[in-house]
Parts: C-alpha cells; structure tokens; sequence
C-alpha cells in the first residue's frame, strides 16, 4: 500500500450522468474505510480552481444511490483549459493537501485530468461517467444504461401517437460524436432507422429510413437522429426528407436534457459502485493515470490517453441487427 495518499479530492465534470452519486459514495466510503480523508469538490474543474471543497464523511453520501444528476454539481470550465486555470488548481491541491485526484466525466475531463497530472505530478484515477459510452476501453459507462432506458421510454410513447398518423418522427438523440445511444436506442425502439455519425452519409441513411417505412407498408416511421450526424441535427433531416419526398411529412422531437435525468438503472449503480471502489484501490496500489474500465463484466484499468484517442466504433452486428429488423 501507498502510505503516501492521505488525502483525495473527489470531482464530477462535463454532462451530469445518472449513476454519479453512486460513485462518489463508492469512492468517498472506500477511501474512509482504507484510512483517508476525501475532499469533495464542488463544480468539476472550477471548484478546484476556486477552492469549493469540504471534507465528507460517510454520512455525506447517505441516501444519494437512487438520485440522479450530482450532488457535486458539475460545470464545463473554460479556465481549466489554460496552464494559468490549472496552476490555480495546483495551489489548491497544495492548500487542501490532496495525494491524488478521482474525476468522474467523459473523454474532456480525461483530457483535462492527464494534463494536469503530467504538469504537476499530481495521482489521477477516471471514472466513466458519461450517457454517450464514448470512451475506448470500457464496454460500459456510468449514466448510460440508464439513458437508453430513458431513451426507449419516450420512443415507445412516441410510437403511440405515431401510430395515429401517416407522418416520419425524427428523434434527436444527444451522444457527443457517437452513435452508442442512437443506435442502441433504434434497436430497442423497434425504429424504422438511426442516422449515426459513424456509417453511411446521411442522404443515404434517409433513402434507407424512408424505403424501411414504404415497404413496411407502416402506419407509422421512427427515425432516430445522432445530435451531431449532420448539421443542424434532426430538423435538418426533417427538411431533407421533405425536399426529397414532399408525399411525408416529417415531426420533430428533440429529447435533449430528458435523457440525462432520472434516477440510475440498477445497473448504473452496480457499475458505478464497483468502479468507485476499484478507483481507491487502483490508487493504493500506486497506479495513477488511468481510467476503471469495465471488459466482459471484469474491471480493468486503462491508460488515460488510451481511453481518450482510441477510436470506439459501434459494434457491427448491432448496425446489422438494426437495418436487418428494420425491414
Ligand atoms: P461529456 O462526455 O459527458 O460531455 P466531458 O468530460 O467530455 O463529459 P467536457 O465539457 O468536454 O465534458 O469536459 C469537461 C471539462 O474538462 C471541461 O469543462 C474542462 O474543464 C476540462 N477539459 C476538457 N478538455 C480539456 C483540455 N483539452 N484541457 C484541459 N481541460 C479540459
């Protein structure tokens, strides 16, 4: 054991995921259990510029394994971006006496993380806490079951009203630059097409959606769009649909922030859980740099700058699946 780490600061940035507070009580009991003080810090990366931390104990992470969002708030910092941001981040890790960092978000708080871990020699530990599952290295991350679930709740509402009349329903579907959760989400909704930034272009994505829907001969079309496949998302879509075939007329939904919220999936909370007490352990057994990973339900760490430029691409026969069953 690493007698050298007394102290951690604990820290959620980027986009809030259900299943986030299930890691900072994993990772906040953990390293109490082992002998160390956890600071919490408030707001990601600009709460340790700022300095809004405090110190938790176990009670302070009562009763937050249900809830959604964080109770550590999170925040996209701009300063953090700048080597001045992360010196002042220094100066509070040296005021506050925090060993080693544990930070919870997607690939921009990995980035953030490895640097300021190269700059000041500083232990940093990652937790996957992002709905987009974009990260390379882990089959799952915290927050995004829970989305799709969310995610097939509203397409099934959705097909509802769908059913009701002769009309194309574009989706939009957030994920950064993956196509995880739309296409998942497309499998799950029994959808006509998921436009993805990852396959083939757009128009030739749409021909396929509207050809799925004629020779269905269905009384209704869903069609999930990745926030970022083309420019100006599903209302996009929505006019070139229209100017290719104006015999459809197209609606628009955009589930935006919907699909943050709500309380985690049983399987977030077992993800998180596990991965929050990995994390401790990770640190105490002197790694630093590295991401807790998930790979055929086994943890693993993986090095920070693999998890951030390895290229994850969506599994094929799940893209198969989804055009086989679309039919
Ligand atoms: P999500 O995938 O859910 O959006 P994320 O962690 O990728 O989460 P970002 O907003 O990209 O979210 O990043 C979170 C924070 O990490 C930023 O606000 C910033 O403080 C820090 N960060 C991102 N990129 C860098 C970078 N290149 N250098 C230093 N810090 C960075």
């Amino acid at each position: 054991m690493d007698n050298k780490i007394k102290t951690i600061g604990v820290l959620t940035s980027g986009g809030d995921a259900p299943g986030m507070n299930a890691a900072v009580r994993a990772v906040t009991r953990t390293a109490i259990s082992q002998g160390i003080c956890v600071k919490a810090i408030y707001r990601g990366y600009q709460g340790l510029i700022d300095g809004e931390i405090k110190e938790f104990t176990t009670q302070d992470v009562s009763g937050i394994i249900q809830r959604g969002g964080t109770i550590l708030k999170s925040a996209r910092c701009m300063e953090f971006q700048t080597p001045e941001g992360r010196k002042k981040a220094y100066k509070t890790i040296q005021k506050e006496h925090i060993d080693a960092l544990v930070v919870i978000g997607g690939d921009g708080t990995f980035t953030g993380g490895r640097l300021f871990a190269q700059e000041y020699d500083v232990p940093v530990i990652g937790l996957p806490g992002t709905i987009d599952n974009d990260l390379w290295g882990t089959d799952a991350t915290i927050g995004y079951d829970t989305s799709l679930s969310t995610i097939t709740d509203c397409i099934d509402k959705l097909r509802d009203t769908a059913t009701s009349h002769e009309r194309v329903f574009l989706v939009e579907i957030m994920g950064r630059n993956a196509g995880f959760l739309t296409l998942n989400a497309a499998i799950a909704g029994g959808c006509e097409a998921a436009i993805i930034p990852e396959r083939k272009s757009v128009p030739e994505q749409i021909e396929d959606a509207i050809g799925n829907g004629r020779r269905k001969t269905k009384n209704s079309s869903i069609v999930l769009v990745q926030e970022h496949a083309v420019e100006g998302g599903a209302a996009t879509v929505a006019k070139m649909i229209e100017k290719a075939h104006p015999e459809y007329s197209t609606r628009v939904t955009v589930l935006g922030h919907l699909q943050r919220g709500g309380s985690p999936s049983a399987y977030d909370r077992i993800l998180a859980s596990r991965m929050g007490v990995a994390a401790i352990y990770a640190l105490l057994d002197g790694q630093r740099n590295v991401m807790v990973g998930i790979q055929n339900d086994d943890i693993v760490l993986v090095p920070l700058s693999k998890a951030i430029h390895q290229k994850k691409d969506v599994k094929e026969d799940a893209w198969q699946a989804l055009l086989t069953l679309s039919i």
